[in-house]
């Protein structure tokens, strides 16, 4: 089966005797019975070969593992209750006093955040490099690099880095990499096979995924996931993973599962509307750039291009735009406040478009070259008609004319 849609949905699933329904039942437990005193004993709860207690797994969790292994091309799959916990958890499980984890200076932010914070006072120290330069991520791999994070596109100004340079350089010092892919989701690229067809079998160590956005979809579950394609490596995270007693609610999982089929047509219907949306807001005068990988002359516009197959599906429902330096503060908030059909709100992959105004220069360490100076916005497209979506930018863009 070449197609994600079609593998979602003839996944390998066995339903309880006499109860043939293709749609996975939903089991929910904290006590998970033994036999007998002996398998008790006997039972390992570091493998899925048996069921030992509920935060260690159940069938509908390891259900959706299974289906986020076929999404993103992966083997081991751990799920966290929240996309950052996700993140988090890849920090806590690798970096060890004195380690240093590299960020790419337009990573999400409280990546950054949780940098800055918990692992500086833990004694880990971060760096971050520019993603658009090859050269400086080389040039800040130290002695003491354990984790490099990799985003492609990056979060708010959605620059697309030379992800397939990054993972060499990385592999040729051997220092673990982990995507957050998020924005990929596992459709606009394959993170663990990076350039397929080609004899260099290419990938990511570690993809993170925020299941809160596209594999949730309604914009009501919060979840994260870690899938890996080496075992010792997953080994690893999941010890920390149990220690730390993370683990995710039934109907979370259930909601996500229910979600996965419809996953890739979603994606491609957000990717649509956003592509319409951002060329129609680069034929307007108020923004001085639109960013999105698709669009020529967008940051890393080429390396979108070279790694994610052209058609639509190979973007996610995101752009921003700066607005031409003559706008103040205000007059941008003005226009965000005036949109009606973009929610003004965090988080992305739902339903609901949604807006959010952002101070760039507080966010990273300088400011990008390859942007315009100006106040930036980003909008999330959700899954309303383009032309209502359109119209709502034009009507709200008048109140800049005051
Ligand atoms: C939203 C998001 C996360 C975190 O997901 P939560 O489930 O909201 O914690 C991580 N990375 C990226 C790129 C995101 O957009």
């Amino acid at each position: 089966m070449s197609d994600i849609t079609t593998a979602l949905i003839h996944h390998a699933y066995v339903p309880p005797a006499g109860f043939a329904a293709p749609q996975p039942g939903v089991f929910k437990a904290s006590t998970v019975l033994f036999p007998n005193v002996a398998a008790m004993r006997n039972f390992d709860w570091k493998d899925k070969s048996a069921y030992t207690y509920g935060l260690h797994g159940t069938p509908t969790s390891y259900l959706l593992e299974e289906r986020l292994c076929t999404l993103e091309g992966g083997l081991q799959c751990l799920l966290l209750p929240s996309g950052l916990a996700a993140i988090a958890s890849v920090a806590l499980s690798l970096l060890r006093s004195g380690d240093e984890v590299l960020l790419p200076d337009n990573a999400y932010g409280p990546n950054k955040a949780l940098a800055e914070g918990e692992l500086k006072t833990w004694g880990i120290s971060h760096r971050y490099y520019d993603p658009m330069d090859v050269q400086d991520l080389a040039a800040k791999i130290s002695p003491q690099t354990r984790l490099v994070w990799l985003e492609a596109a990056g979060s708010v100004t959605l620059e697309f880095p030379d992800l397939c340079e990054q993972v060499r350089i990385c592999r040729a010092r051997g220092v673990l990499c982990a995507l957050d892919n998020t924005w990929g989701a596992g459709l606009a690229f394959a993170p663990f096979d990076l350039t397929p067809g080609s004899d260099e079998a290419l990938g990511v160590d570690i993809s993170v995924h925020a299941l809160t956005k596209y594999p949730s979809g309604g914009g009501d579950v919060l979840m994260g996931s870690v899938i890996t394609r080496d075992a010792a490596l997953h080994m690893k995270l999941k010890l920390t993973h149990m220690r730390m007693g993370f683990g995710v609610g039934a109907n979370d999982v259930e909601a996500v599962l229910r979600s996965l089929p419809s996953m890739a047509l979603r994606y491609r219907a957000h990717d649509e509307a956003t592509r319409q949306l951002a060329r129609w807001c680069q034929g307007r005068s108020e923004f001085a750039q639109v960013l999105h990988p698709v669009l020529p002359g967008s940051p890393g516009h080429d390396h979108w291009r070279a790694l994610c197959p052209n058609g639509p599906g190979t973007a996610a429902g995101l752009f921003s735009v700066i607005l031409q330096p003559r706008y103040v503060q205000a007059q941008v908030d003005a226009f965000c406040d005036a949109l009606k059909l973009f929610g003004i709100g965090y988080s992305w992959g739902g339903p609901m478009s949604l807006v959010v105004p952002y101070d760039l220069a507080s966010m990273r360490s300088q400011w990008p070259a390859q942007l315009q100076r100006g106040t930036l916005v980003r909008f999330s497209v959700g899954l309303e008609a383009a032309a209502d979506l359109q119209a709502d930018l034009a009507q709200a863009l008048l109140v800049l004319a005051r």
